[in-house]
């Protein structure tokens, strides 16, 4: 049973059974009928099984009761104790309390396989309460008319889009594209008479059995996959007027929802991401526009860190959802600093600054067309924006853009200063290039040099500016039929700079980068552009108080993962104390593996540690001795594990290089009646490919990296995996500037002791134990752990990292000498 099904089945699993009423119907809750807004009910009333474990008790009622306060809960839960229904059963009963001001639970999770476990989940709940209703006959029991919980998973366009389903779009060009199909239909329905009937001609017209024989479409096929069909031909209709093609999805879509206040759509059910493509493509809408308009009117929504952290989604469809009335779950939560780190960071390439340039020149101050300069100008004024300030600003992007490409010239003379006369395919595919000192945080040398300049006051305009032309563009677009304006550059621009100024430099590190072009490209202006593009970078190396700040926003959660401790580091880095400081709980939970101890052996073996140093490189002929001998007593532990467990091993090593090396030594050496099998940096559909082989039976030995994606989020239920072994605590690699900016910002937030443990070593030890939990996912499993390296063994020297190992696991982990872990795994294996 995985940890997602924890707790006792009383209905088929979600798979044997069709979803009780899934769907989707036309209109807010209350308009439907549809509503949720019941009398107050008790979380056993949605729990699906018989009967819920002891932790899933004490982790729901303290969610209910912290999130009730506006507080945090930390979750740290093994495998098996069922997160995801505490999650779902805490944030249901107070969504469904018309006493808490709840209105939707918001799950957000960065692994898919995660995603579809609240989806099959909250099937399993509604499939529980169908069950009751039907054994209740006509309703006597109190349970018996409890709607189902309505929920919905969230995607981008490239998931949902009709034409992506079938092949008719390419998923990388889909957005683009897309703006592309629906203009024509925007502009339908603001400049026609009748804007509703307009768009629903379009609609129609694509029908294939419309009467319309201009468009030929009788002998065309549908947009259609094997699941469901559409009404439209799979050749893009056009207009009748501009032979331009449009979306009937949209025309559709947007005939139906002409009226705004009509409240929507909203799911009936657990409503996935490949039900709504069915129902919505069936119907002849857009499944991504209906997705948006159901939104609001969800119990529960599941999706991704980008839903919450990225400003783009954020602006485009879930900003309206960050409020006091949403419950946040972050499943996954280990993850969250890494991903928003990244998420937060920006980029601005020199292709955007001149496309913003030329915008802004040709398109506003060179603006020609009658009666569409007027507009632009208009609503310039009335945004504050004087043709002096575009002046300015466009100076100012000129200068920037030169800076860049000095900066860039420095960059390469760096890496090679004969670069212009050298073949540039041997330099670096990507080089980096500070602008401080990643040790020093102070002002950065492209700030220095707009103080210099005099461009200060326009820095801090750069935002407002920006969105201005941006709303001037679209205002012109909106006003006048013939200006035209899908995509726009000046507003990209002036947020990043606008961020530029704001961001201080304690937490965020600016470089310019320059990453090698796939193809060069001969019609470049500047020789080193080439064969590099240029960019500048601004980099969240510490994203404690933008977690926190979004978190605020929330009227309270749950942030959950199996590997969450040491709780009050993770507290401490999500900057959860501000919060607390404002008078909100935060309750820290931890449960350990809740199966049979008698099933698993976990060793934490005394070896001296793995670390490059120590360790040398893979190349034998530049090691010496002691790191030869250090190697061999690593290879002894691998092949104790592998000689003796019955059945599939997985070694986990710090890099792909580690991974390769021992892979030839277990190859050599011989002994191991196991196929080795090896995973490298490759794209998904190989590695999955692999990970197929590994499971498709006979005993098999499957060496990977800590920094790939076979260590997290993959299921080895059942007898899929036997034993684990983890070599060394796998730190990244802390020598380029960022990682040591990084470094830099930890420690002085958190204190020379601490820093580089909170922003190194805790999520090294995380990272370690996510393999390592990959052995034991059920009650019956059998297997063995094992974590070699020094440090996961003791508690006395300074980098020891036993201390970051919760209690439960400190108490598992027996240290064990590597010379004594052969005799202790032959008497485990004998024994089970
Ligand atoms: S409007 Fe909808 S169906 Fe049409 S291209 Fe865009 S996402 Fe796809």
């Amino acid at each position: 049973m995985s940890d997602a099904e924890a707790g006792t089945e009383t209905t088929d699993s979600p798979a044997n059974k069709e979803e009780a009423h899934a769907g989707l119907s036309k209109g807010s809750p209350n308009q439907t009928g549809y509503s949720s807004n019941g009398p107050a009910t008790d979380w056993r009333t949605y729990f699906p099984y018989e009967q819920p474990r002891s932790a899933q008790v004490d982790g729901i009622e303290n969610v209910i009761e912290t999130a009730s306060d506006r507080g945090y809960t930390l979750l740290e839960g093994a495998c098996g104790t069922g997160k995801t229904l505490v999650a779902l059963c805490g944030g249901i009963q107070l969504v469904r309390d018309p006493d808490s001001p709840y209105e939707r639970l918001f799950c957000v999770t960065p692994v898919k396989q995660q995603l579809q476990a609240f989806e099959d989940d909250l099937r399993a709940i509604n499939r529980a309460l169908d069950d009751r209703e039907n054994d209740s006959g006509n309703g006597s029991d109190n349970d018996s008319d409890i709607e189902p919980v309505s929920g919905l998973t969230l995607v981008g366009k490239a998931d949902i889009c009709s034409y992506t389903n079938t092949d008719r779009i390419d998923d990388r060009v889909i957005y683009g594209k897309c703006e592309d199909l629906r203009e024509p239909v925007r502009r339908a329905a603001r400049y026609a008479d009748d804007g509703q009937r307009a768009v629903r001609e379009l609609a129609n017209d694509a029908r294939l059995d419309s009467h319309n024989t201009n468009t030929n479409t009788t002998t065309q096929q549908p947009v259609a996959t094997n699941d469901w069909t559409s009404p439209y031909a799979r050749q893009f209709p056009e207009t009748d007027q501009s032979d331009t093609s449009y979306c009937p999805f949209y025309a559709k879509y947007r005939a139906e929802t002409f009226d705004e206040d009509d409240g929507g759509y909203t799911p009936e059910g657990m409503l996935t991401p490949d039900d709504l493509v069915a129902q919505a493509s069936n119907a002849g809408l857009c499944p991504h526009a209906v997705m948006s308009d159901s939104l609001q009117n969800a119990e529960v929504l599941i999706g991704n860190y980008y839903h919450l952290f990225d400003p783009t989604t954020l602006a485009a469809m879930t900003g309206e959802l960050i409020d006091d009335q949403t419950l946040v779950v972050c499943d996954e939560a280990h993850m969250l600093i890494p991903r928003v780190r990244d998420l937060l960071s920006d980029t601005l390439t020199r292709s955007t600054l001149s496309n913003a340039i030329s915008e802004i020149e040709n398109r506003v101050l060179e603006q020609d067309q009658p009666g569409v300069d007027r507009i632009l100008r208009q609503t310039l004024a009335e945004e504050g924006v004087r043709e002096d300030d575009l002046r300015s600003f466009i100076e100012f992007l000129h200068e920037a853009k030169f800076f860049l490409e000095e900066q860039a010239v420095d960059a390469l003379d760096g890496e090679d200063s004969n670069w212009e006369r050298t073949d540039m395919a041997e330099l670096p595919d990507e080089i980096q290039h500070p602008l401080r000192s990643p040790t020093t945080p102070q002002p950065d040398r492209f700030s220095k040099w707009v103080a210099d300049n005099g461009y200060t006051n326009i820095l801090r305009d750069a935002s407002h500016i920006g969105t201005a032309v941006t709303t001037a563009l679209r205002e012109a677009s909106n006003r006048h039929s013939g200006f035209e304006c899908a995509k726009t550059f000046s507003d990209t621009v002036g947020q990043v700079f606008g961020r530029w100024v704001e961001c201080g430099h304690e937490q965020y590190f600016r470089s310019i980068e320059l990453q090698q072009r796939a193809n060069r490209d001969p019609s470049a202006d500047l020789a080193w552009n080439k064969e590099y593009t240029a960019q500048f970078q601004m980099h969240n190396c510490l994203p404690a108080t933008e977690i926190a700040g979004r978190l605020g926003e929330f009227g309270g959660g749950l942030l959950m993962s199996a590997t969450l401790e040491p709780l009050d580091v993770y507290q401490r880095s999500v900057g959860l104390g501000q919060l607390e400081a404002e008078g909100r709980p935060i309750q820290e939970l931890t449960y350990g593996l809740p199966f049979p101890n008698e099933n698993r052996a976990s060793f934490a073996v005394d070896l001296e540690k793995f670390t490059y140093k120590n360790r040398g490189g893979t190349d034998g002929r530049w090691r010496d001795p002691s790191q030869d001998a250090l190697r061999e007593h690593y290879a002894e532990v691998i092949q104790s594990v592998a000689k003796t467990t019955p059945g599939n091993v997985l070694v986990a090593m710090p890099s792909y290089a580690e991974g390769e090396w021992i892979a030839s030594v277990l190859r050599q050496t011989g002994g191991i009646r196991k196929e080795i099998l090896v995973d490298e940096s490759s794209a998904n559909e190989v590695t999955d490919e692999l990970k197929d082989e590994f499971f498709a039976g006979g005993d098999k030995l499957l060496v990977t990296s800590l920094r790939g994606t076979l260590t997290e989020g993959v299921d080895y239920d059942g007898d899929r995996l036997a034993a684990c072994v983890v070599c060394g605590v796998p730190i990244t690699n802390i020598n380029g500037p960022v990682p040591k900016a990084i470094k830099t910002a930890y420690e002085r937030e958190f204190g020379q002791n601490n820093g580089f443990d909170y922003a190194f070593t805790v999520p090294a030890v995380r990272k370690a134990r996510q393999a390592l939990g990959r052995v034991i996912r059920g009650h019956d499993e059998v297997g063995v752990r094992v974590a070699a390296d020094r440090r996961y063994a003791s508690r006395h020297q300074w980098d020891d990292v036993r201390e970051y190992l919760p209690q439960y696991e400190r108490e598992d982990y027996t240290p064990v000498e590597r010379t004594d872990l052969g005799g202790q795994l032959e008497a485990f294996w004998n024994e089970s």
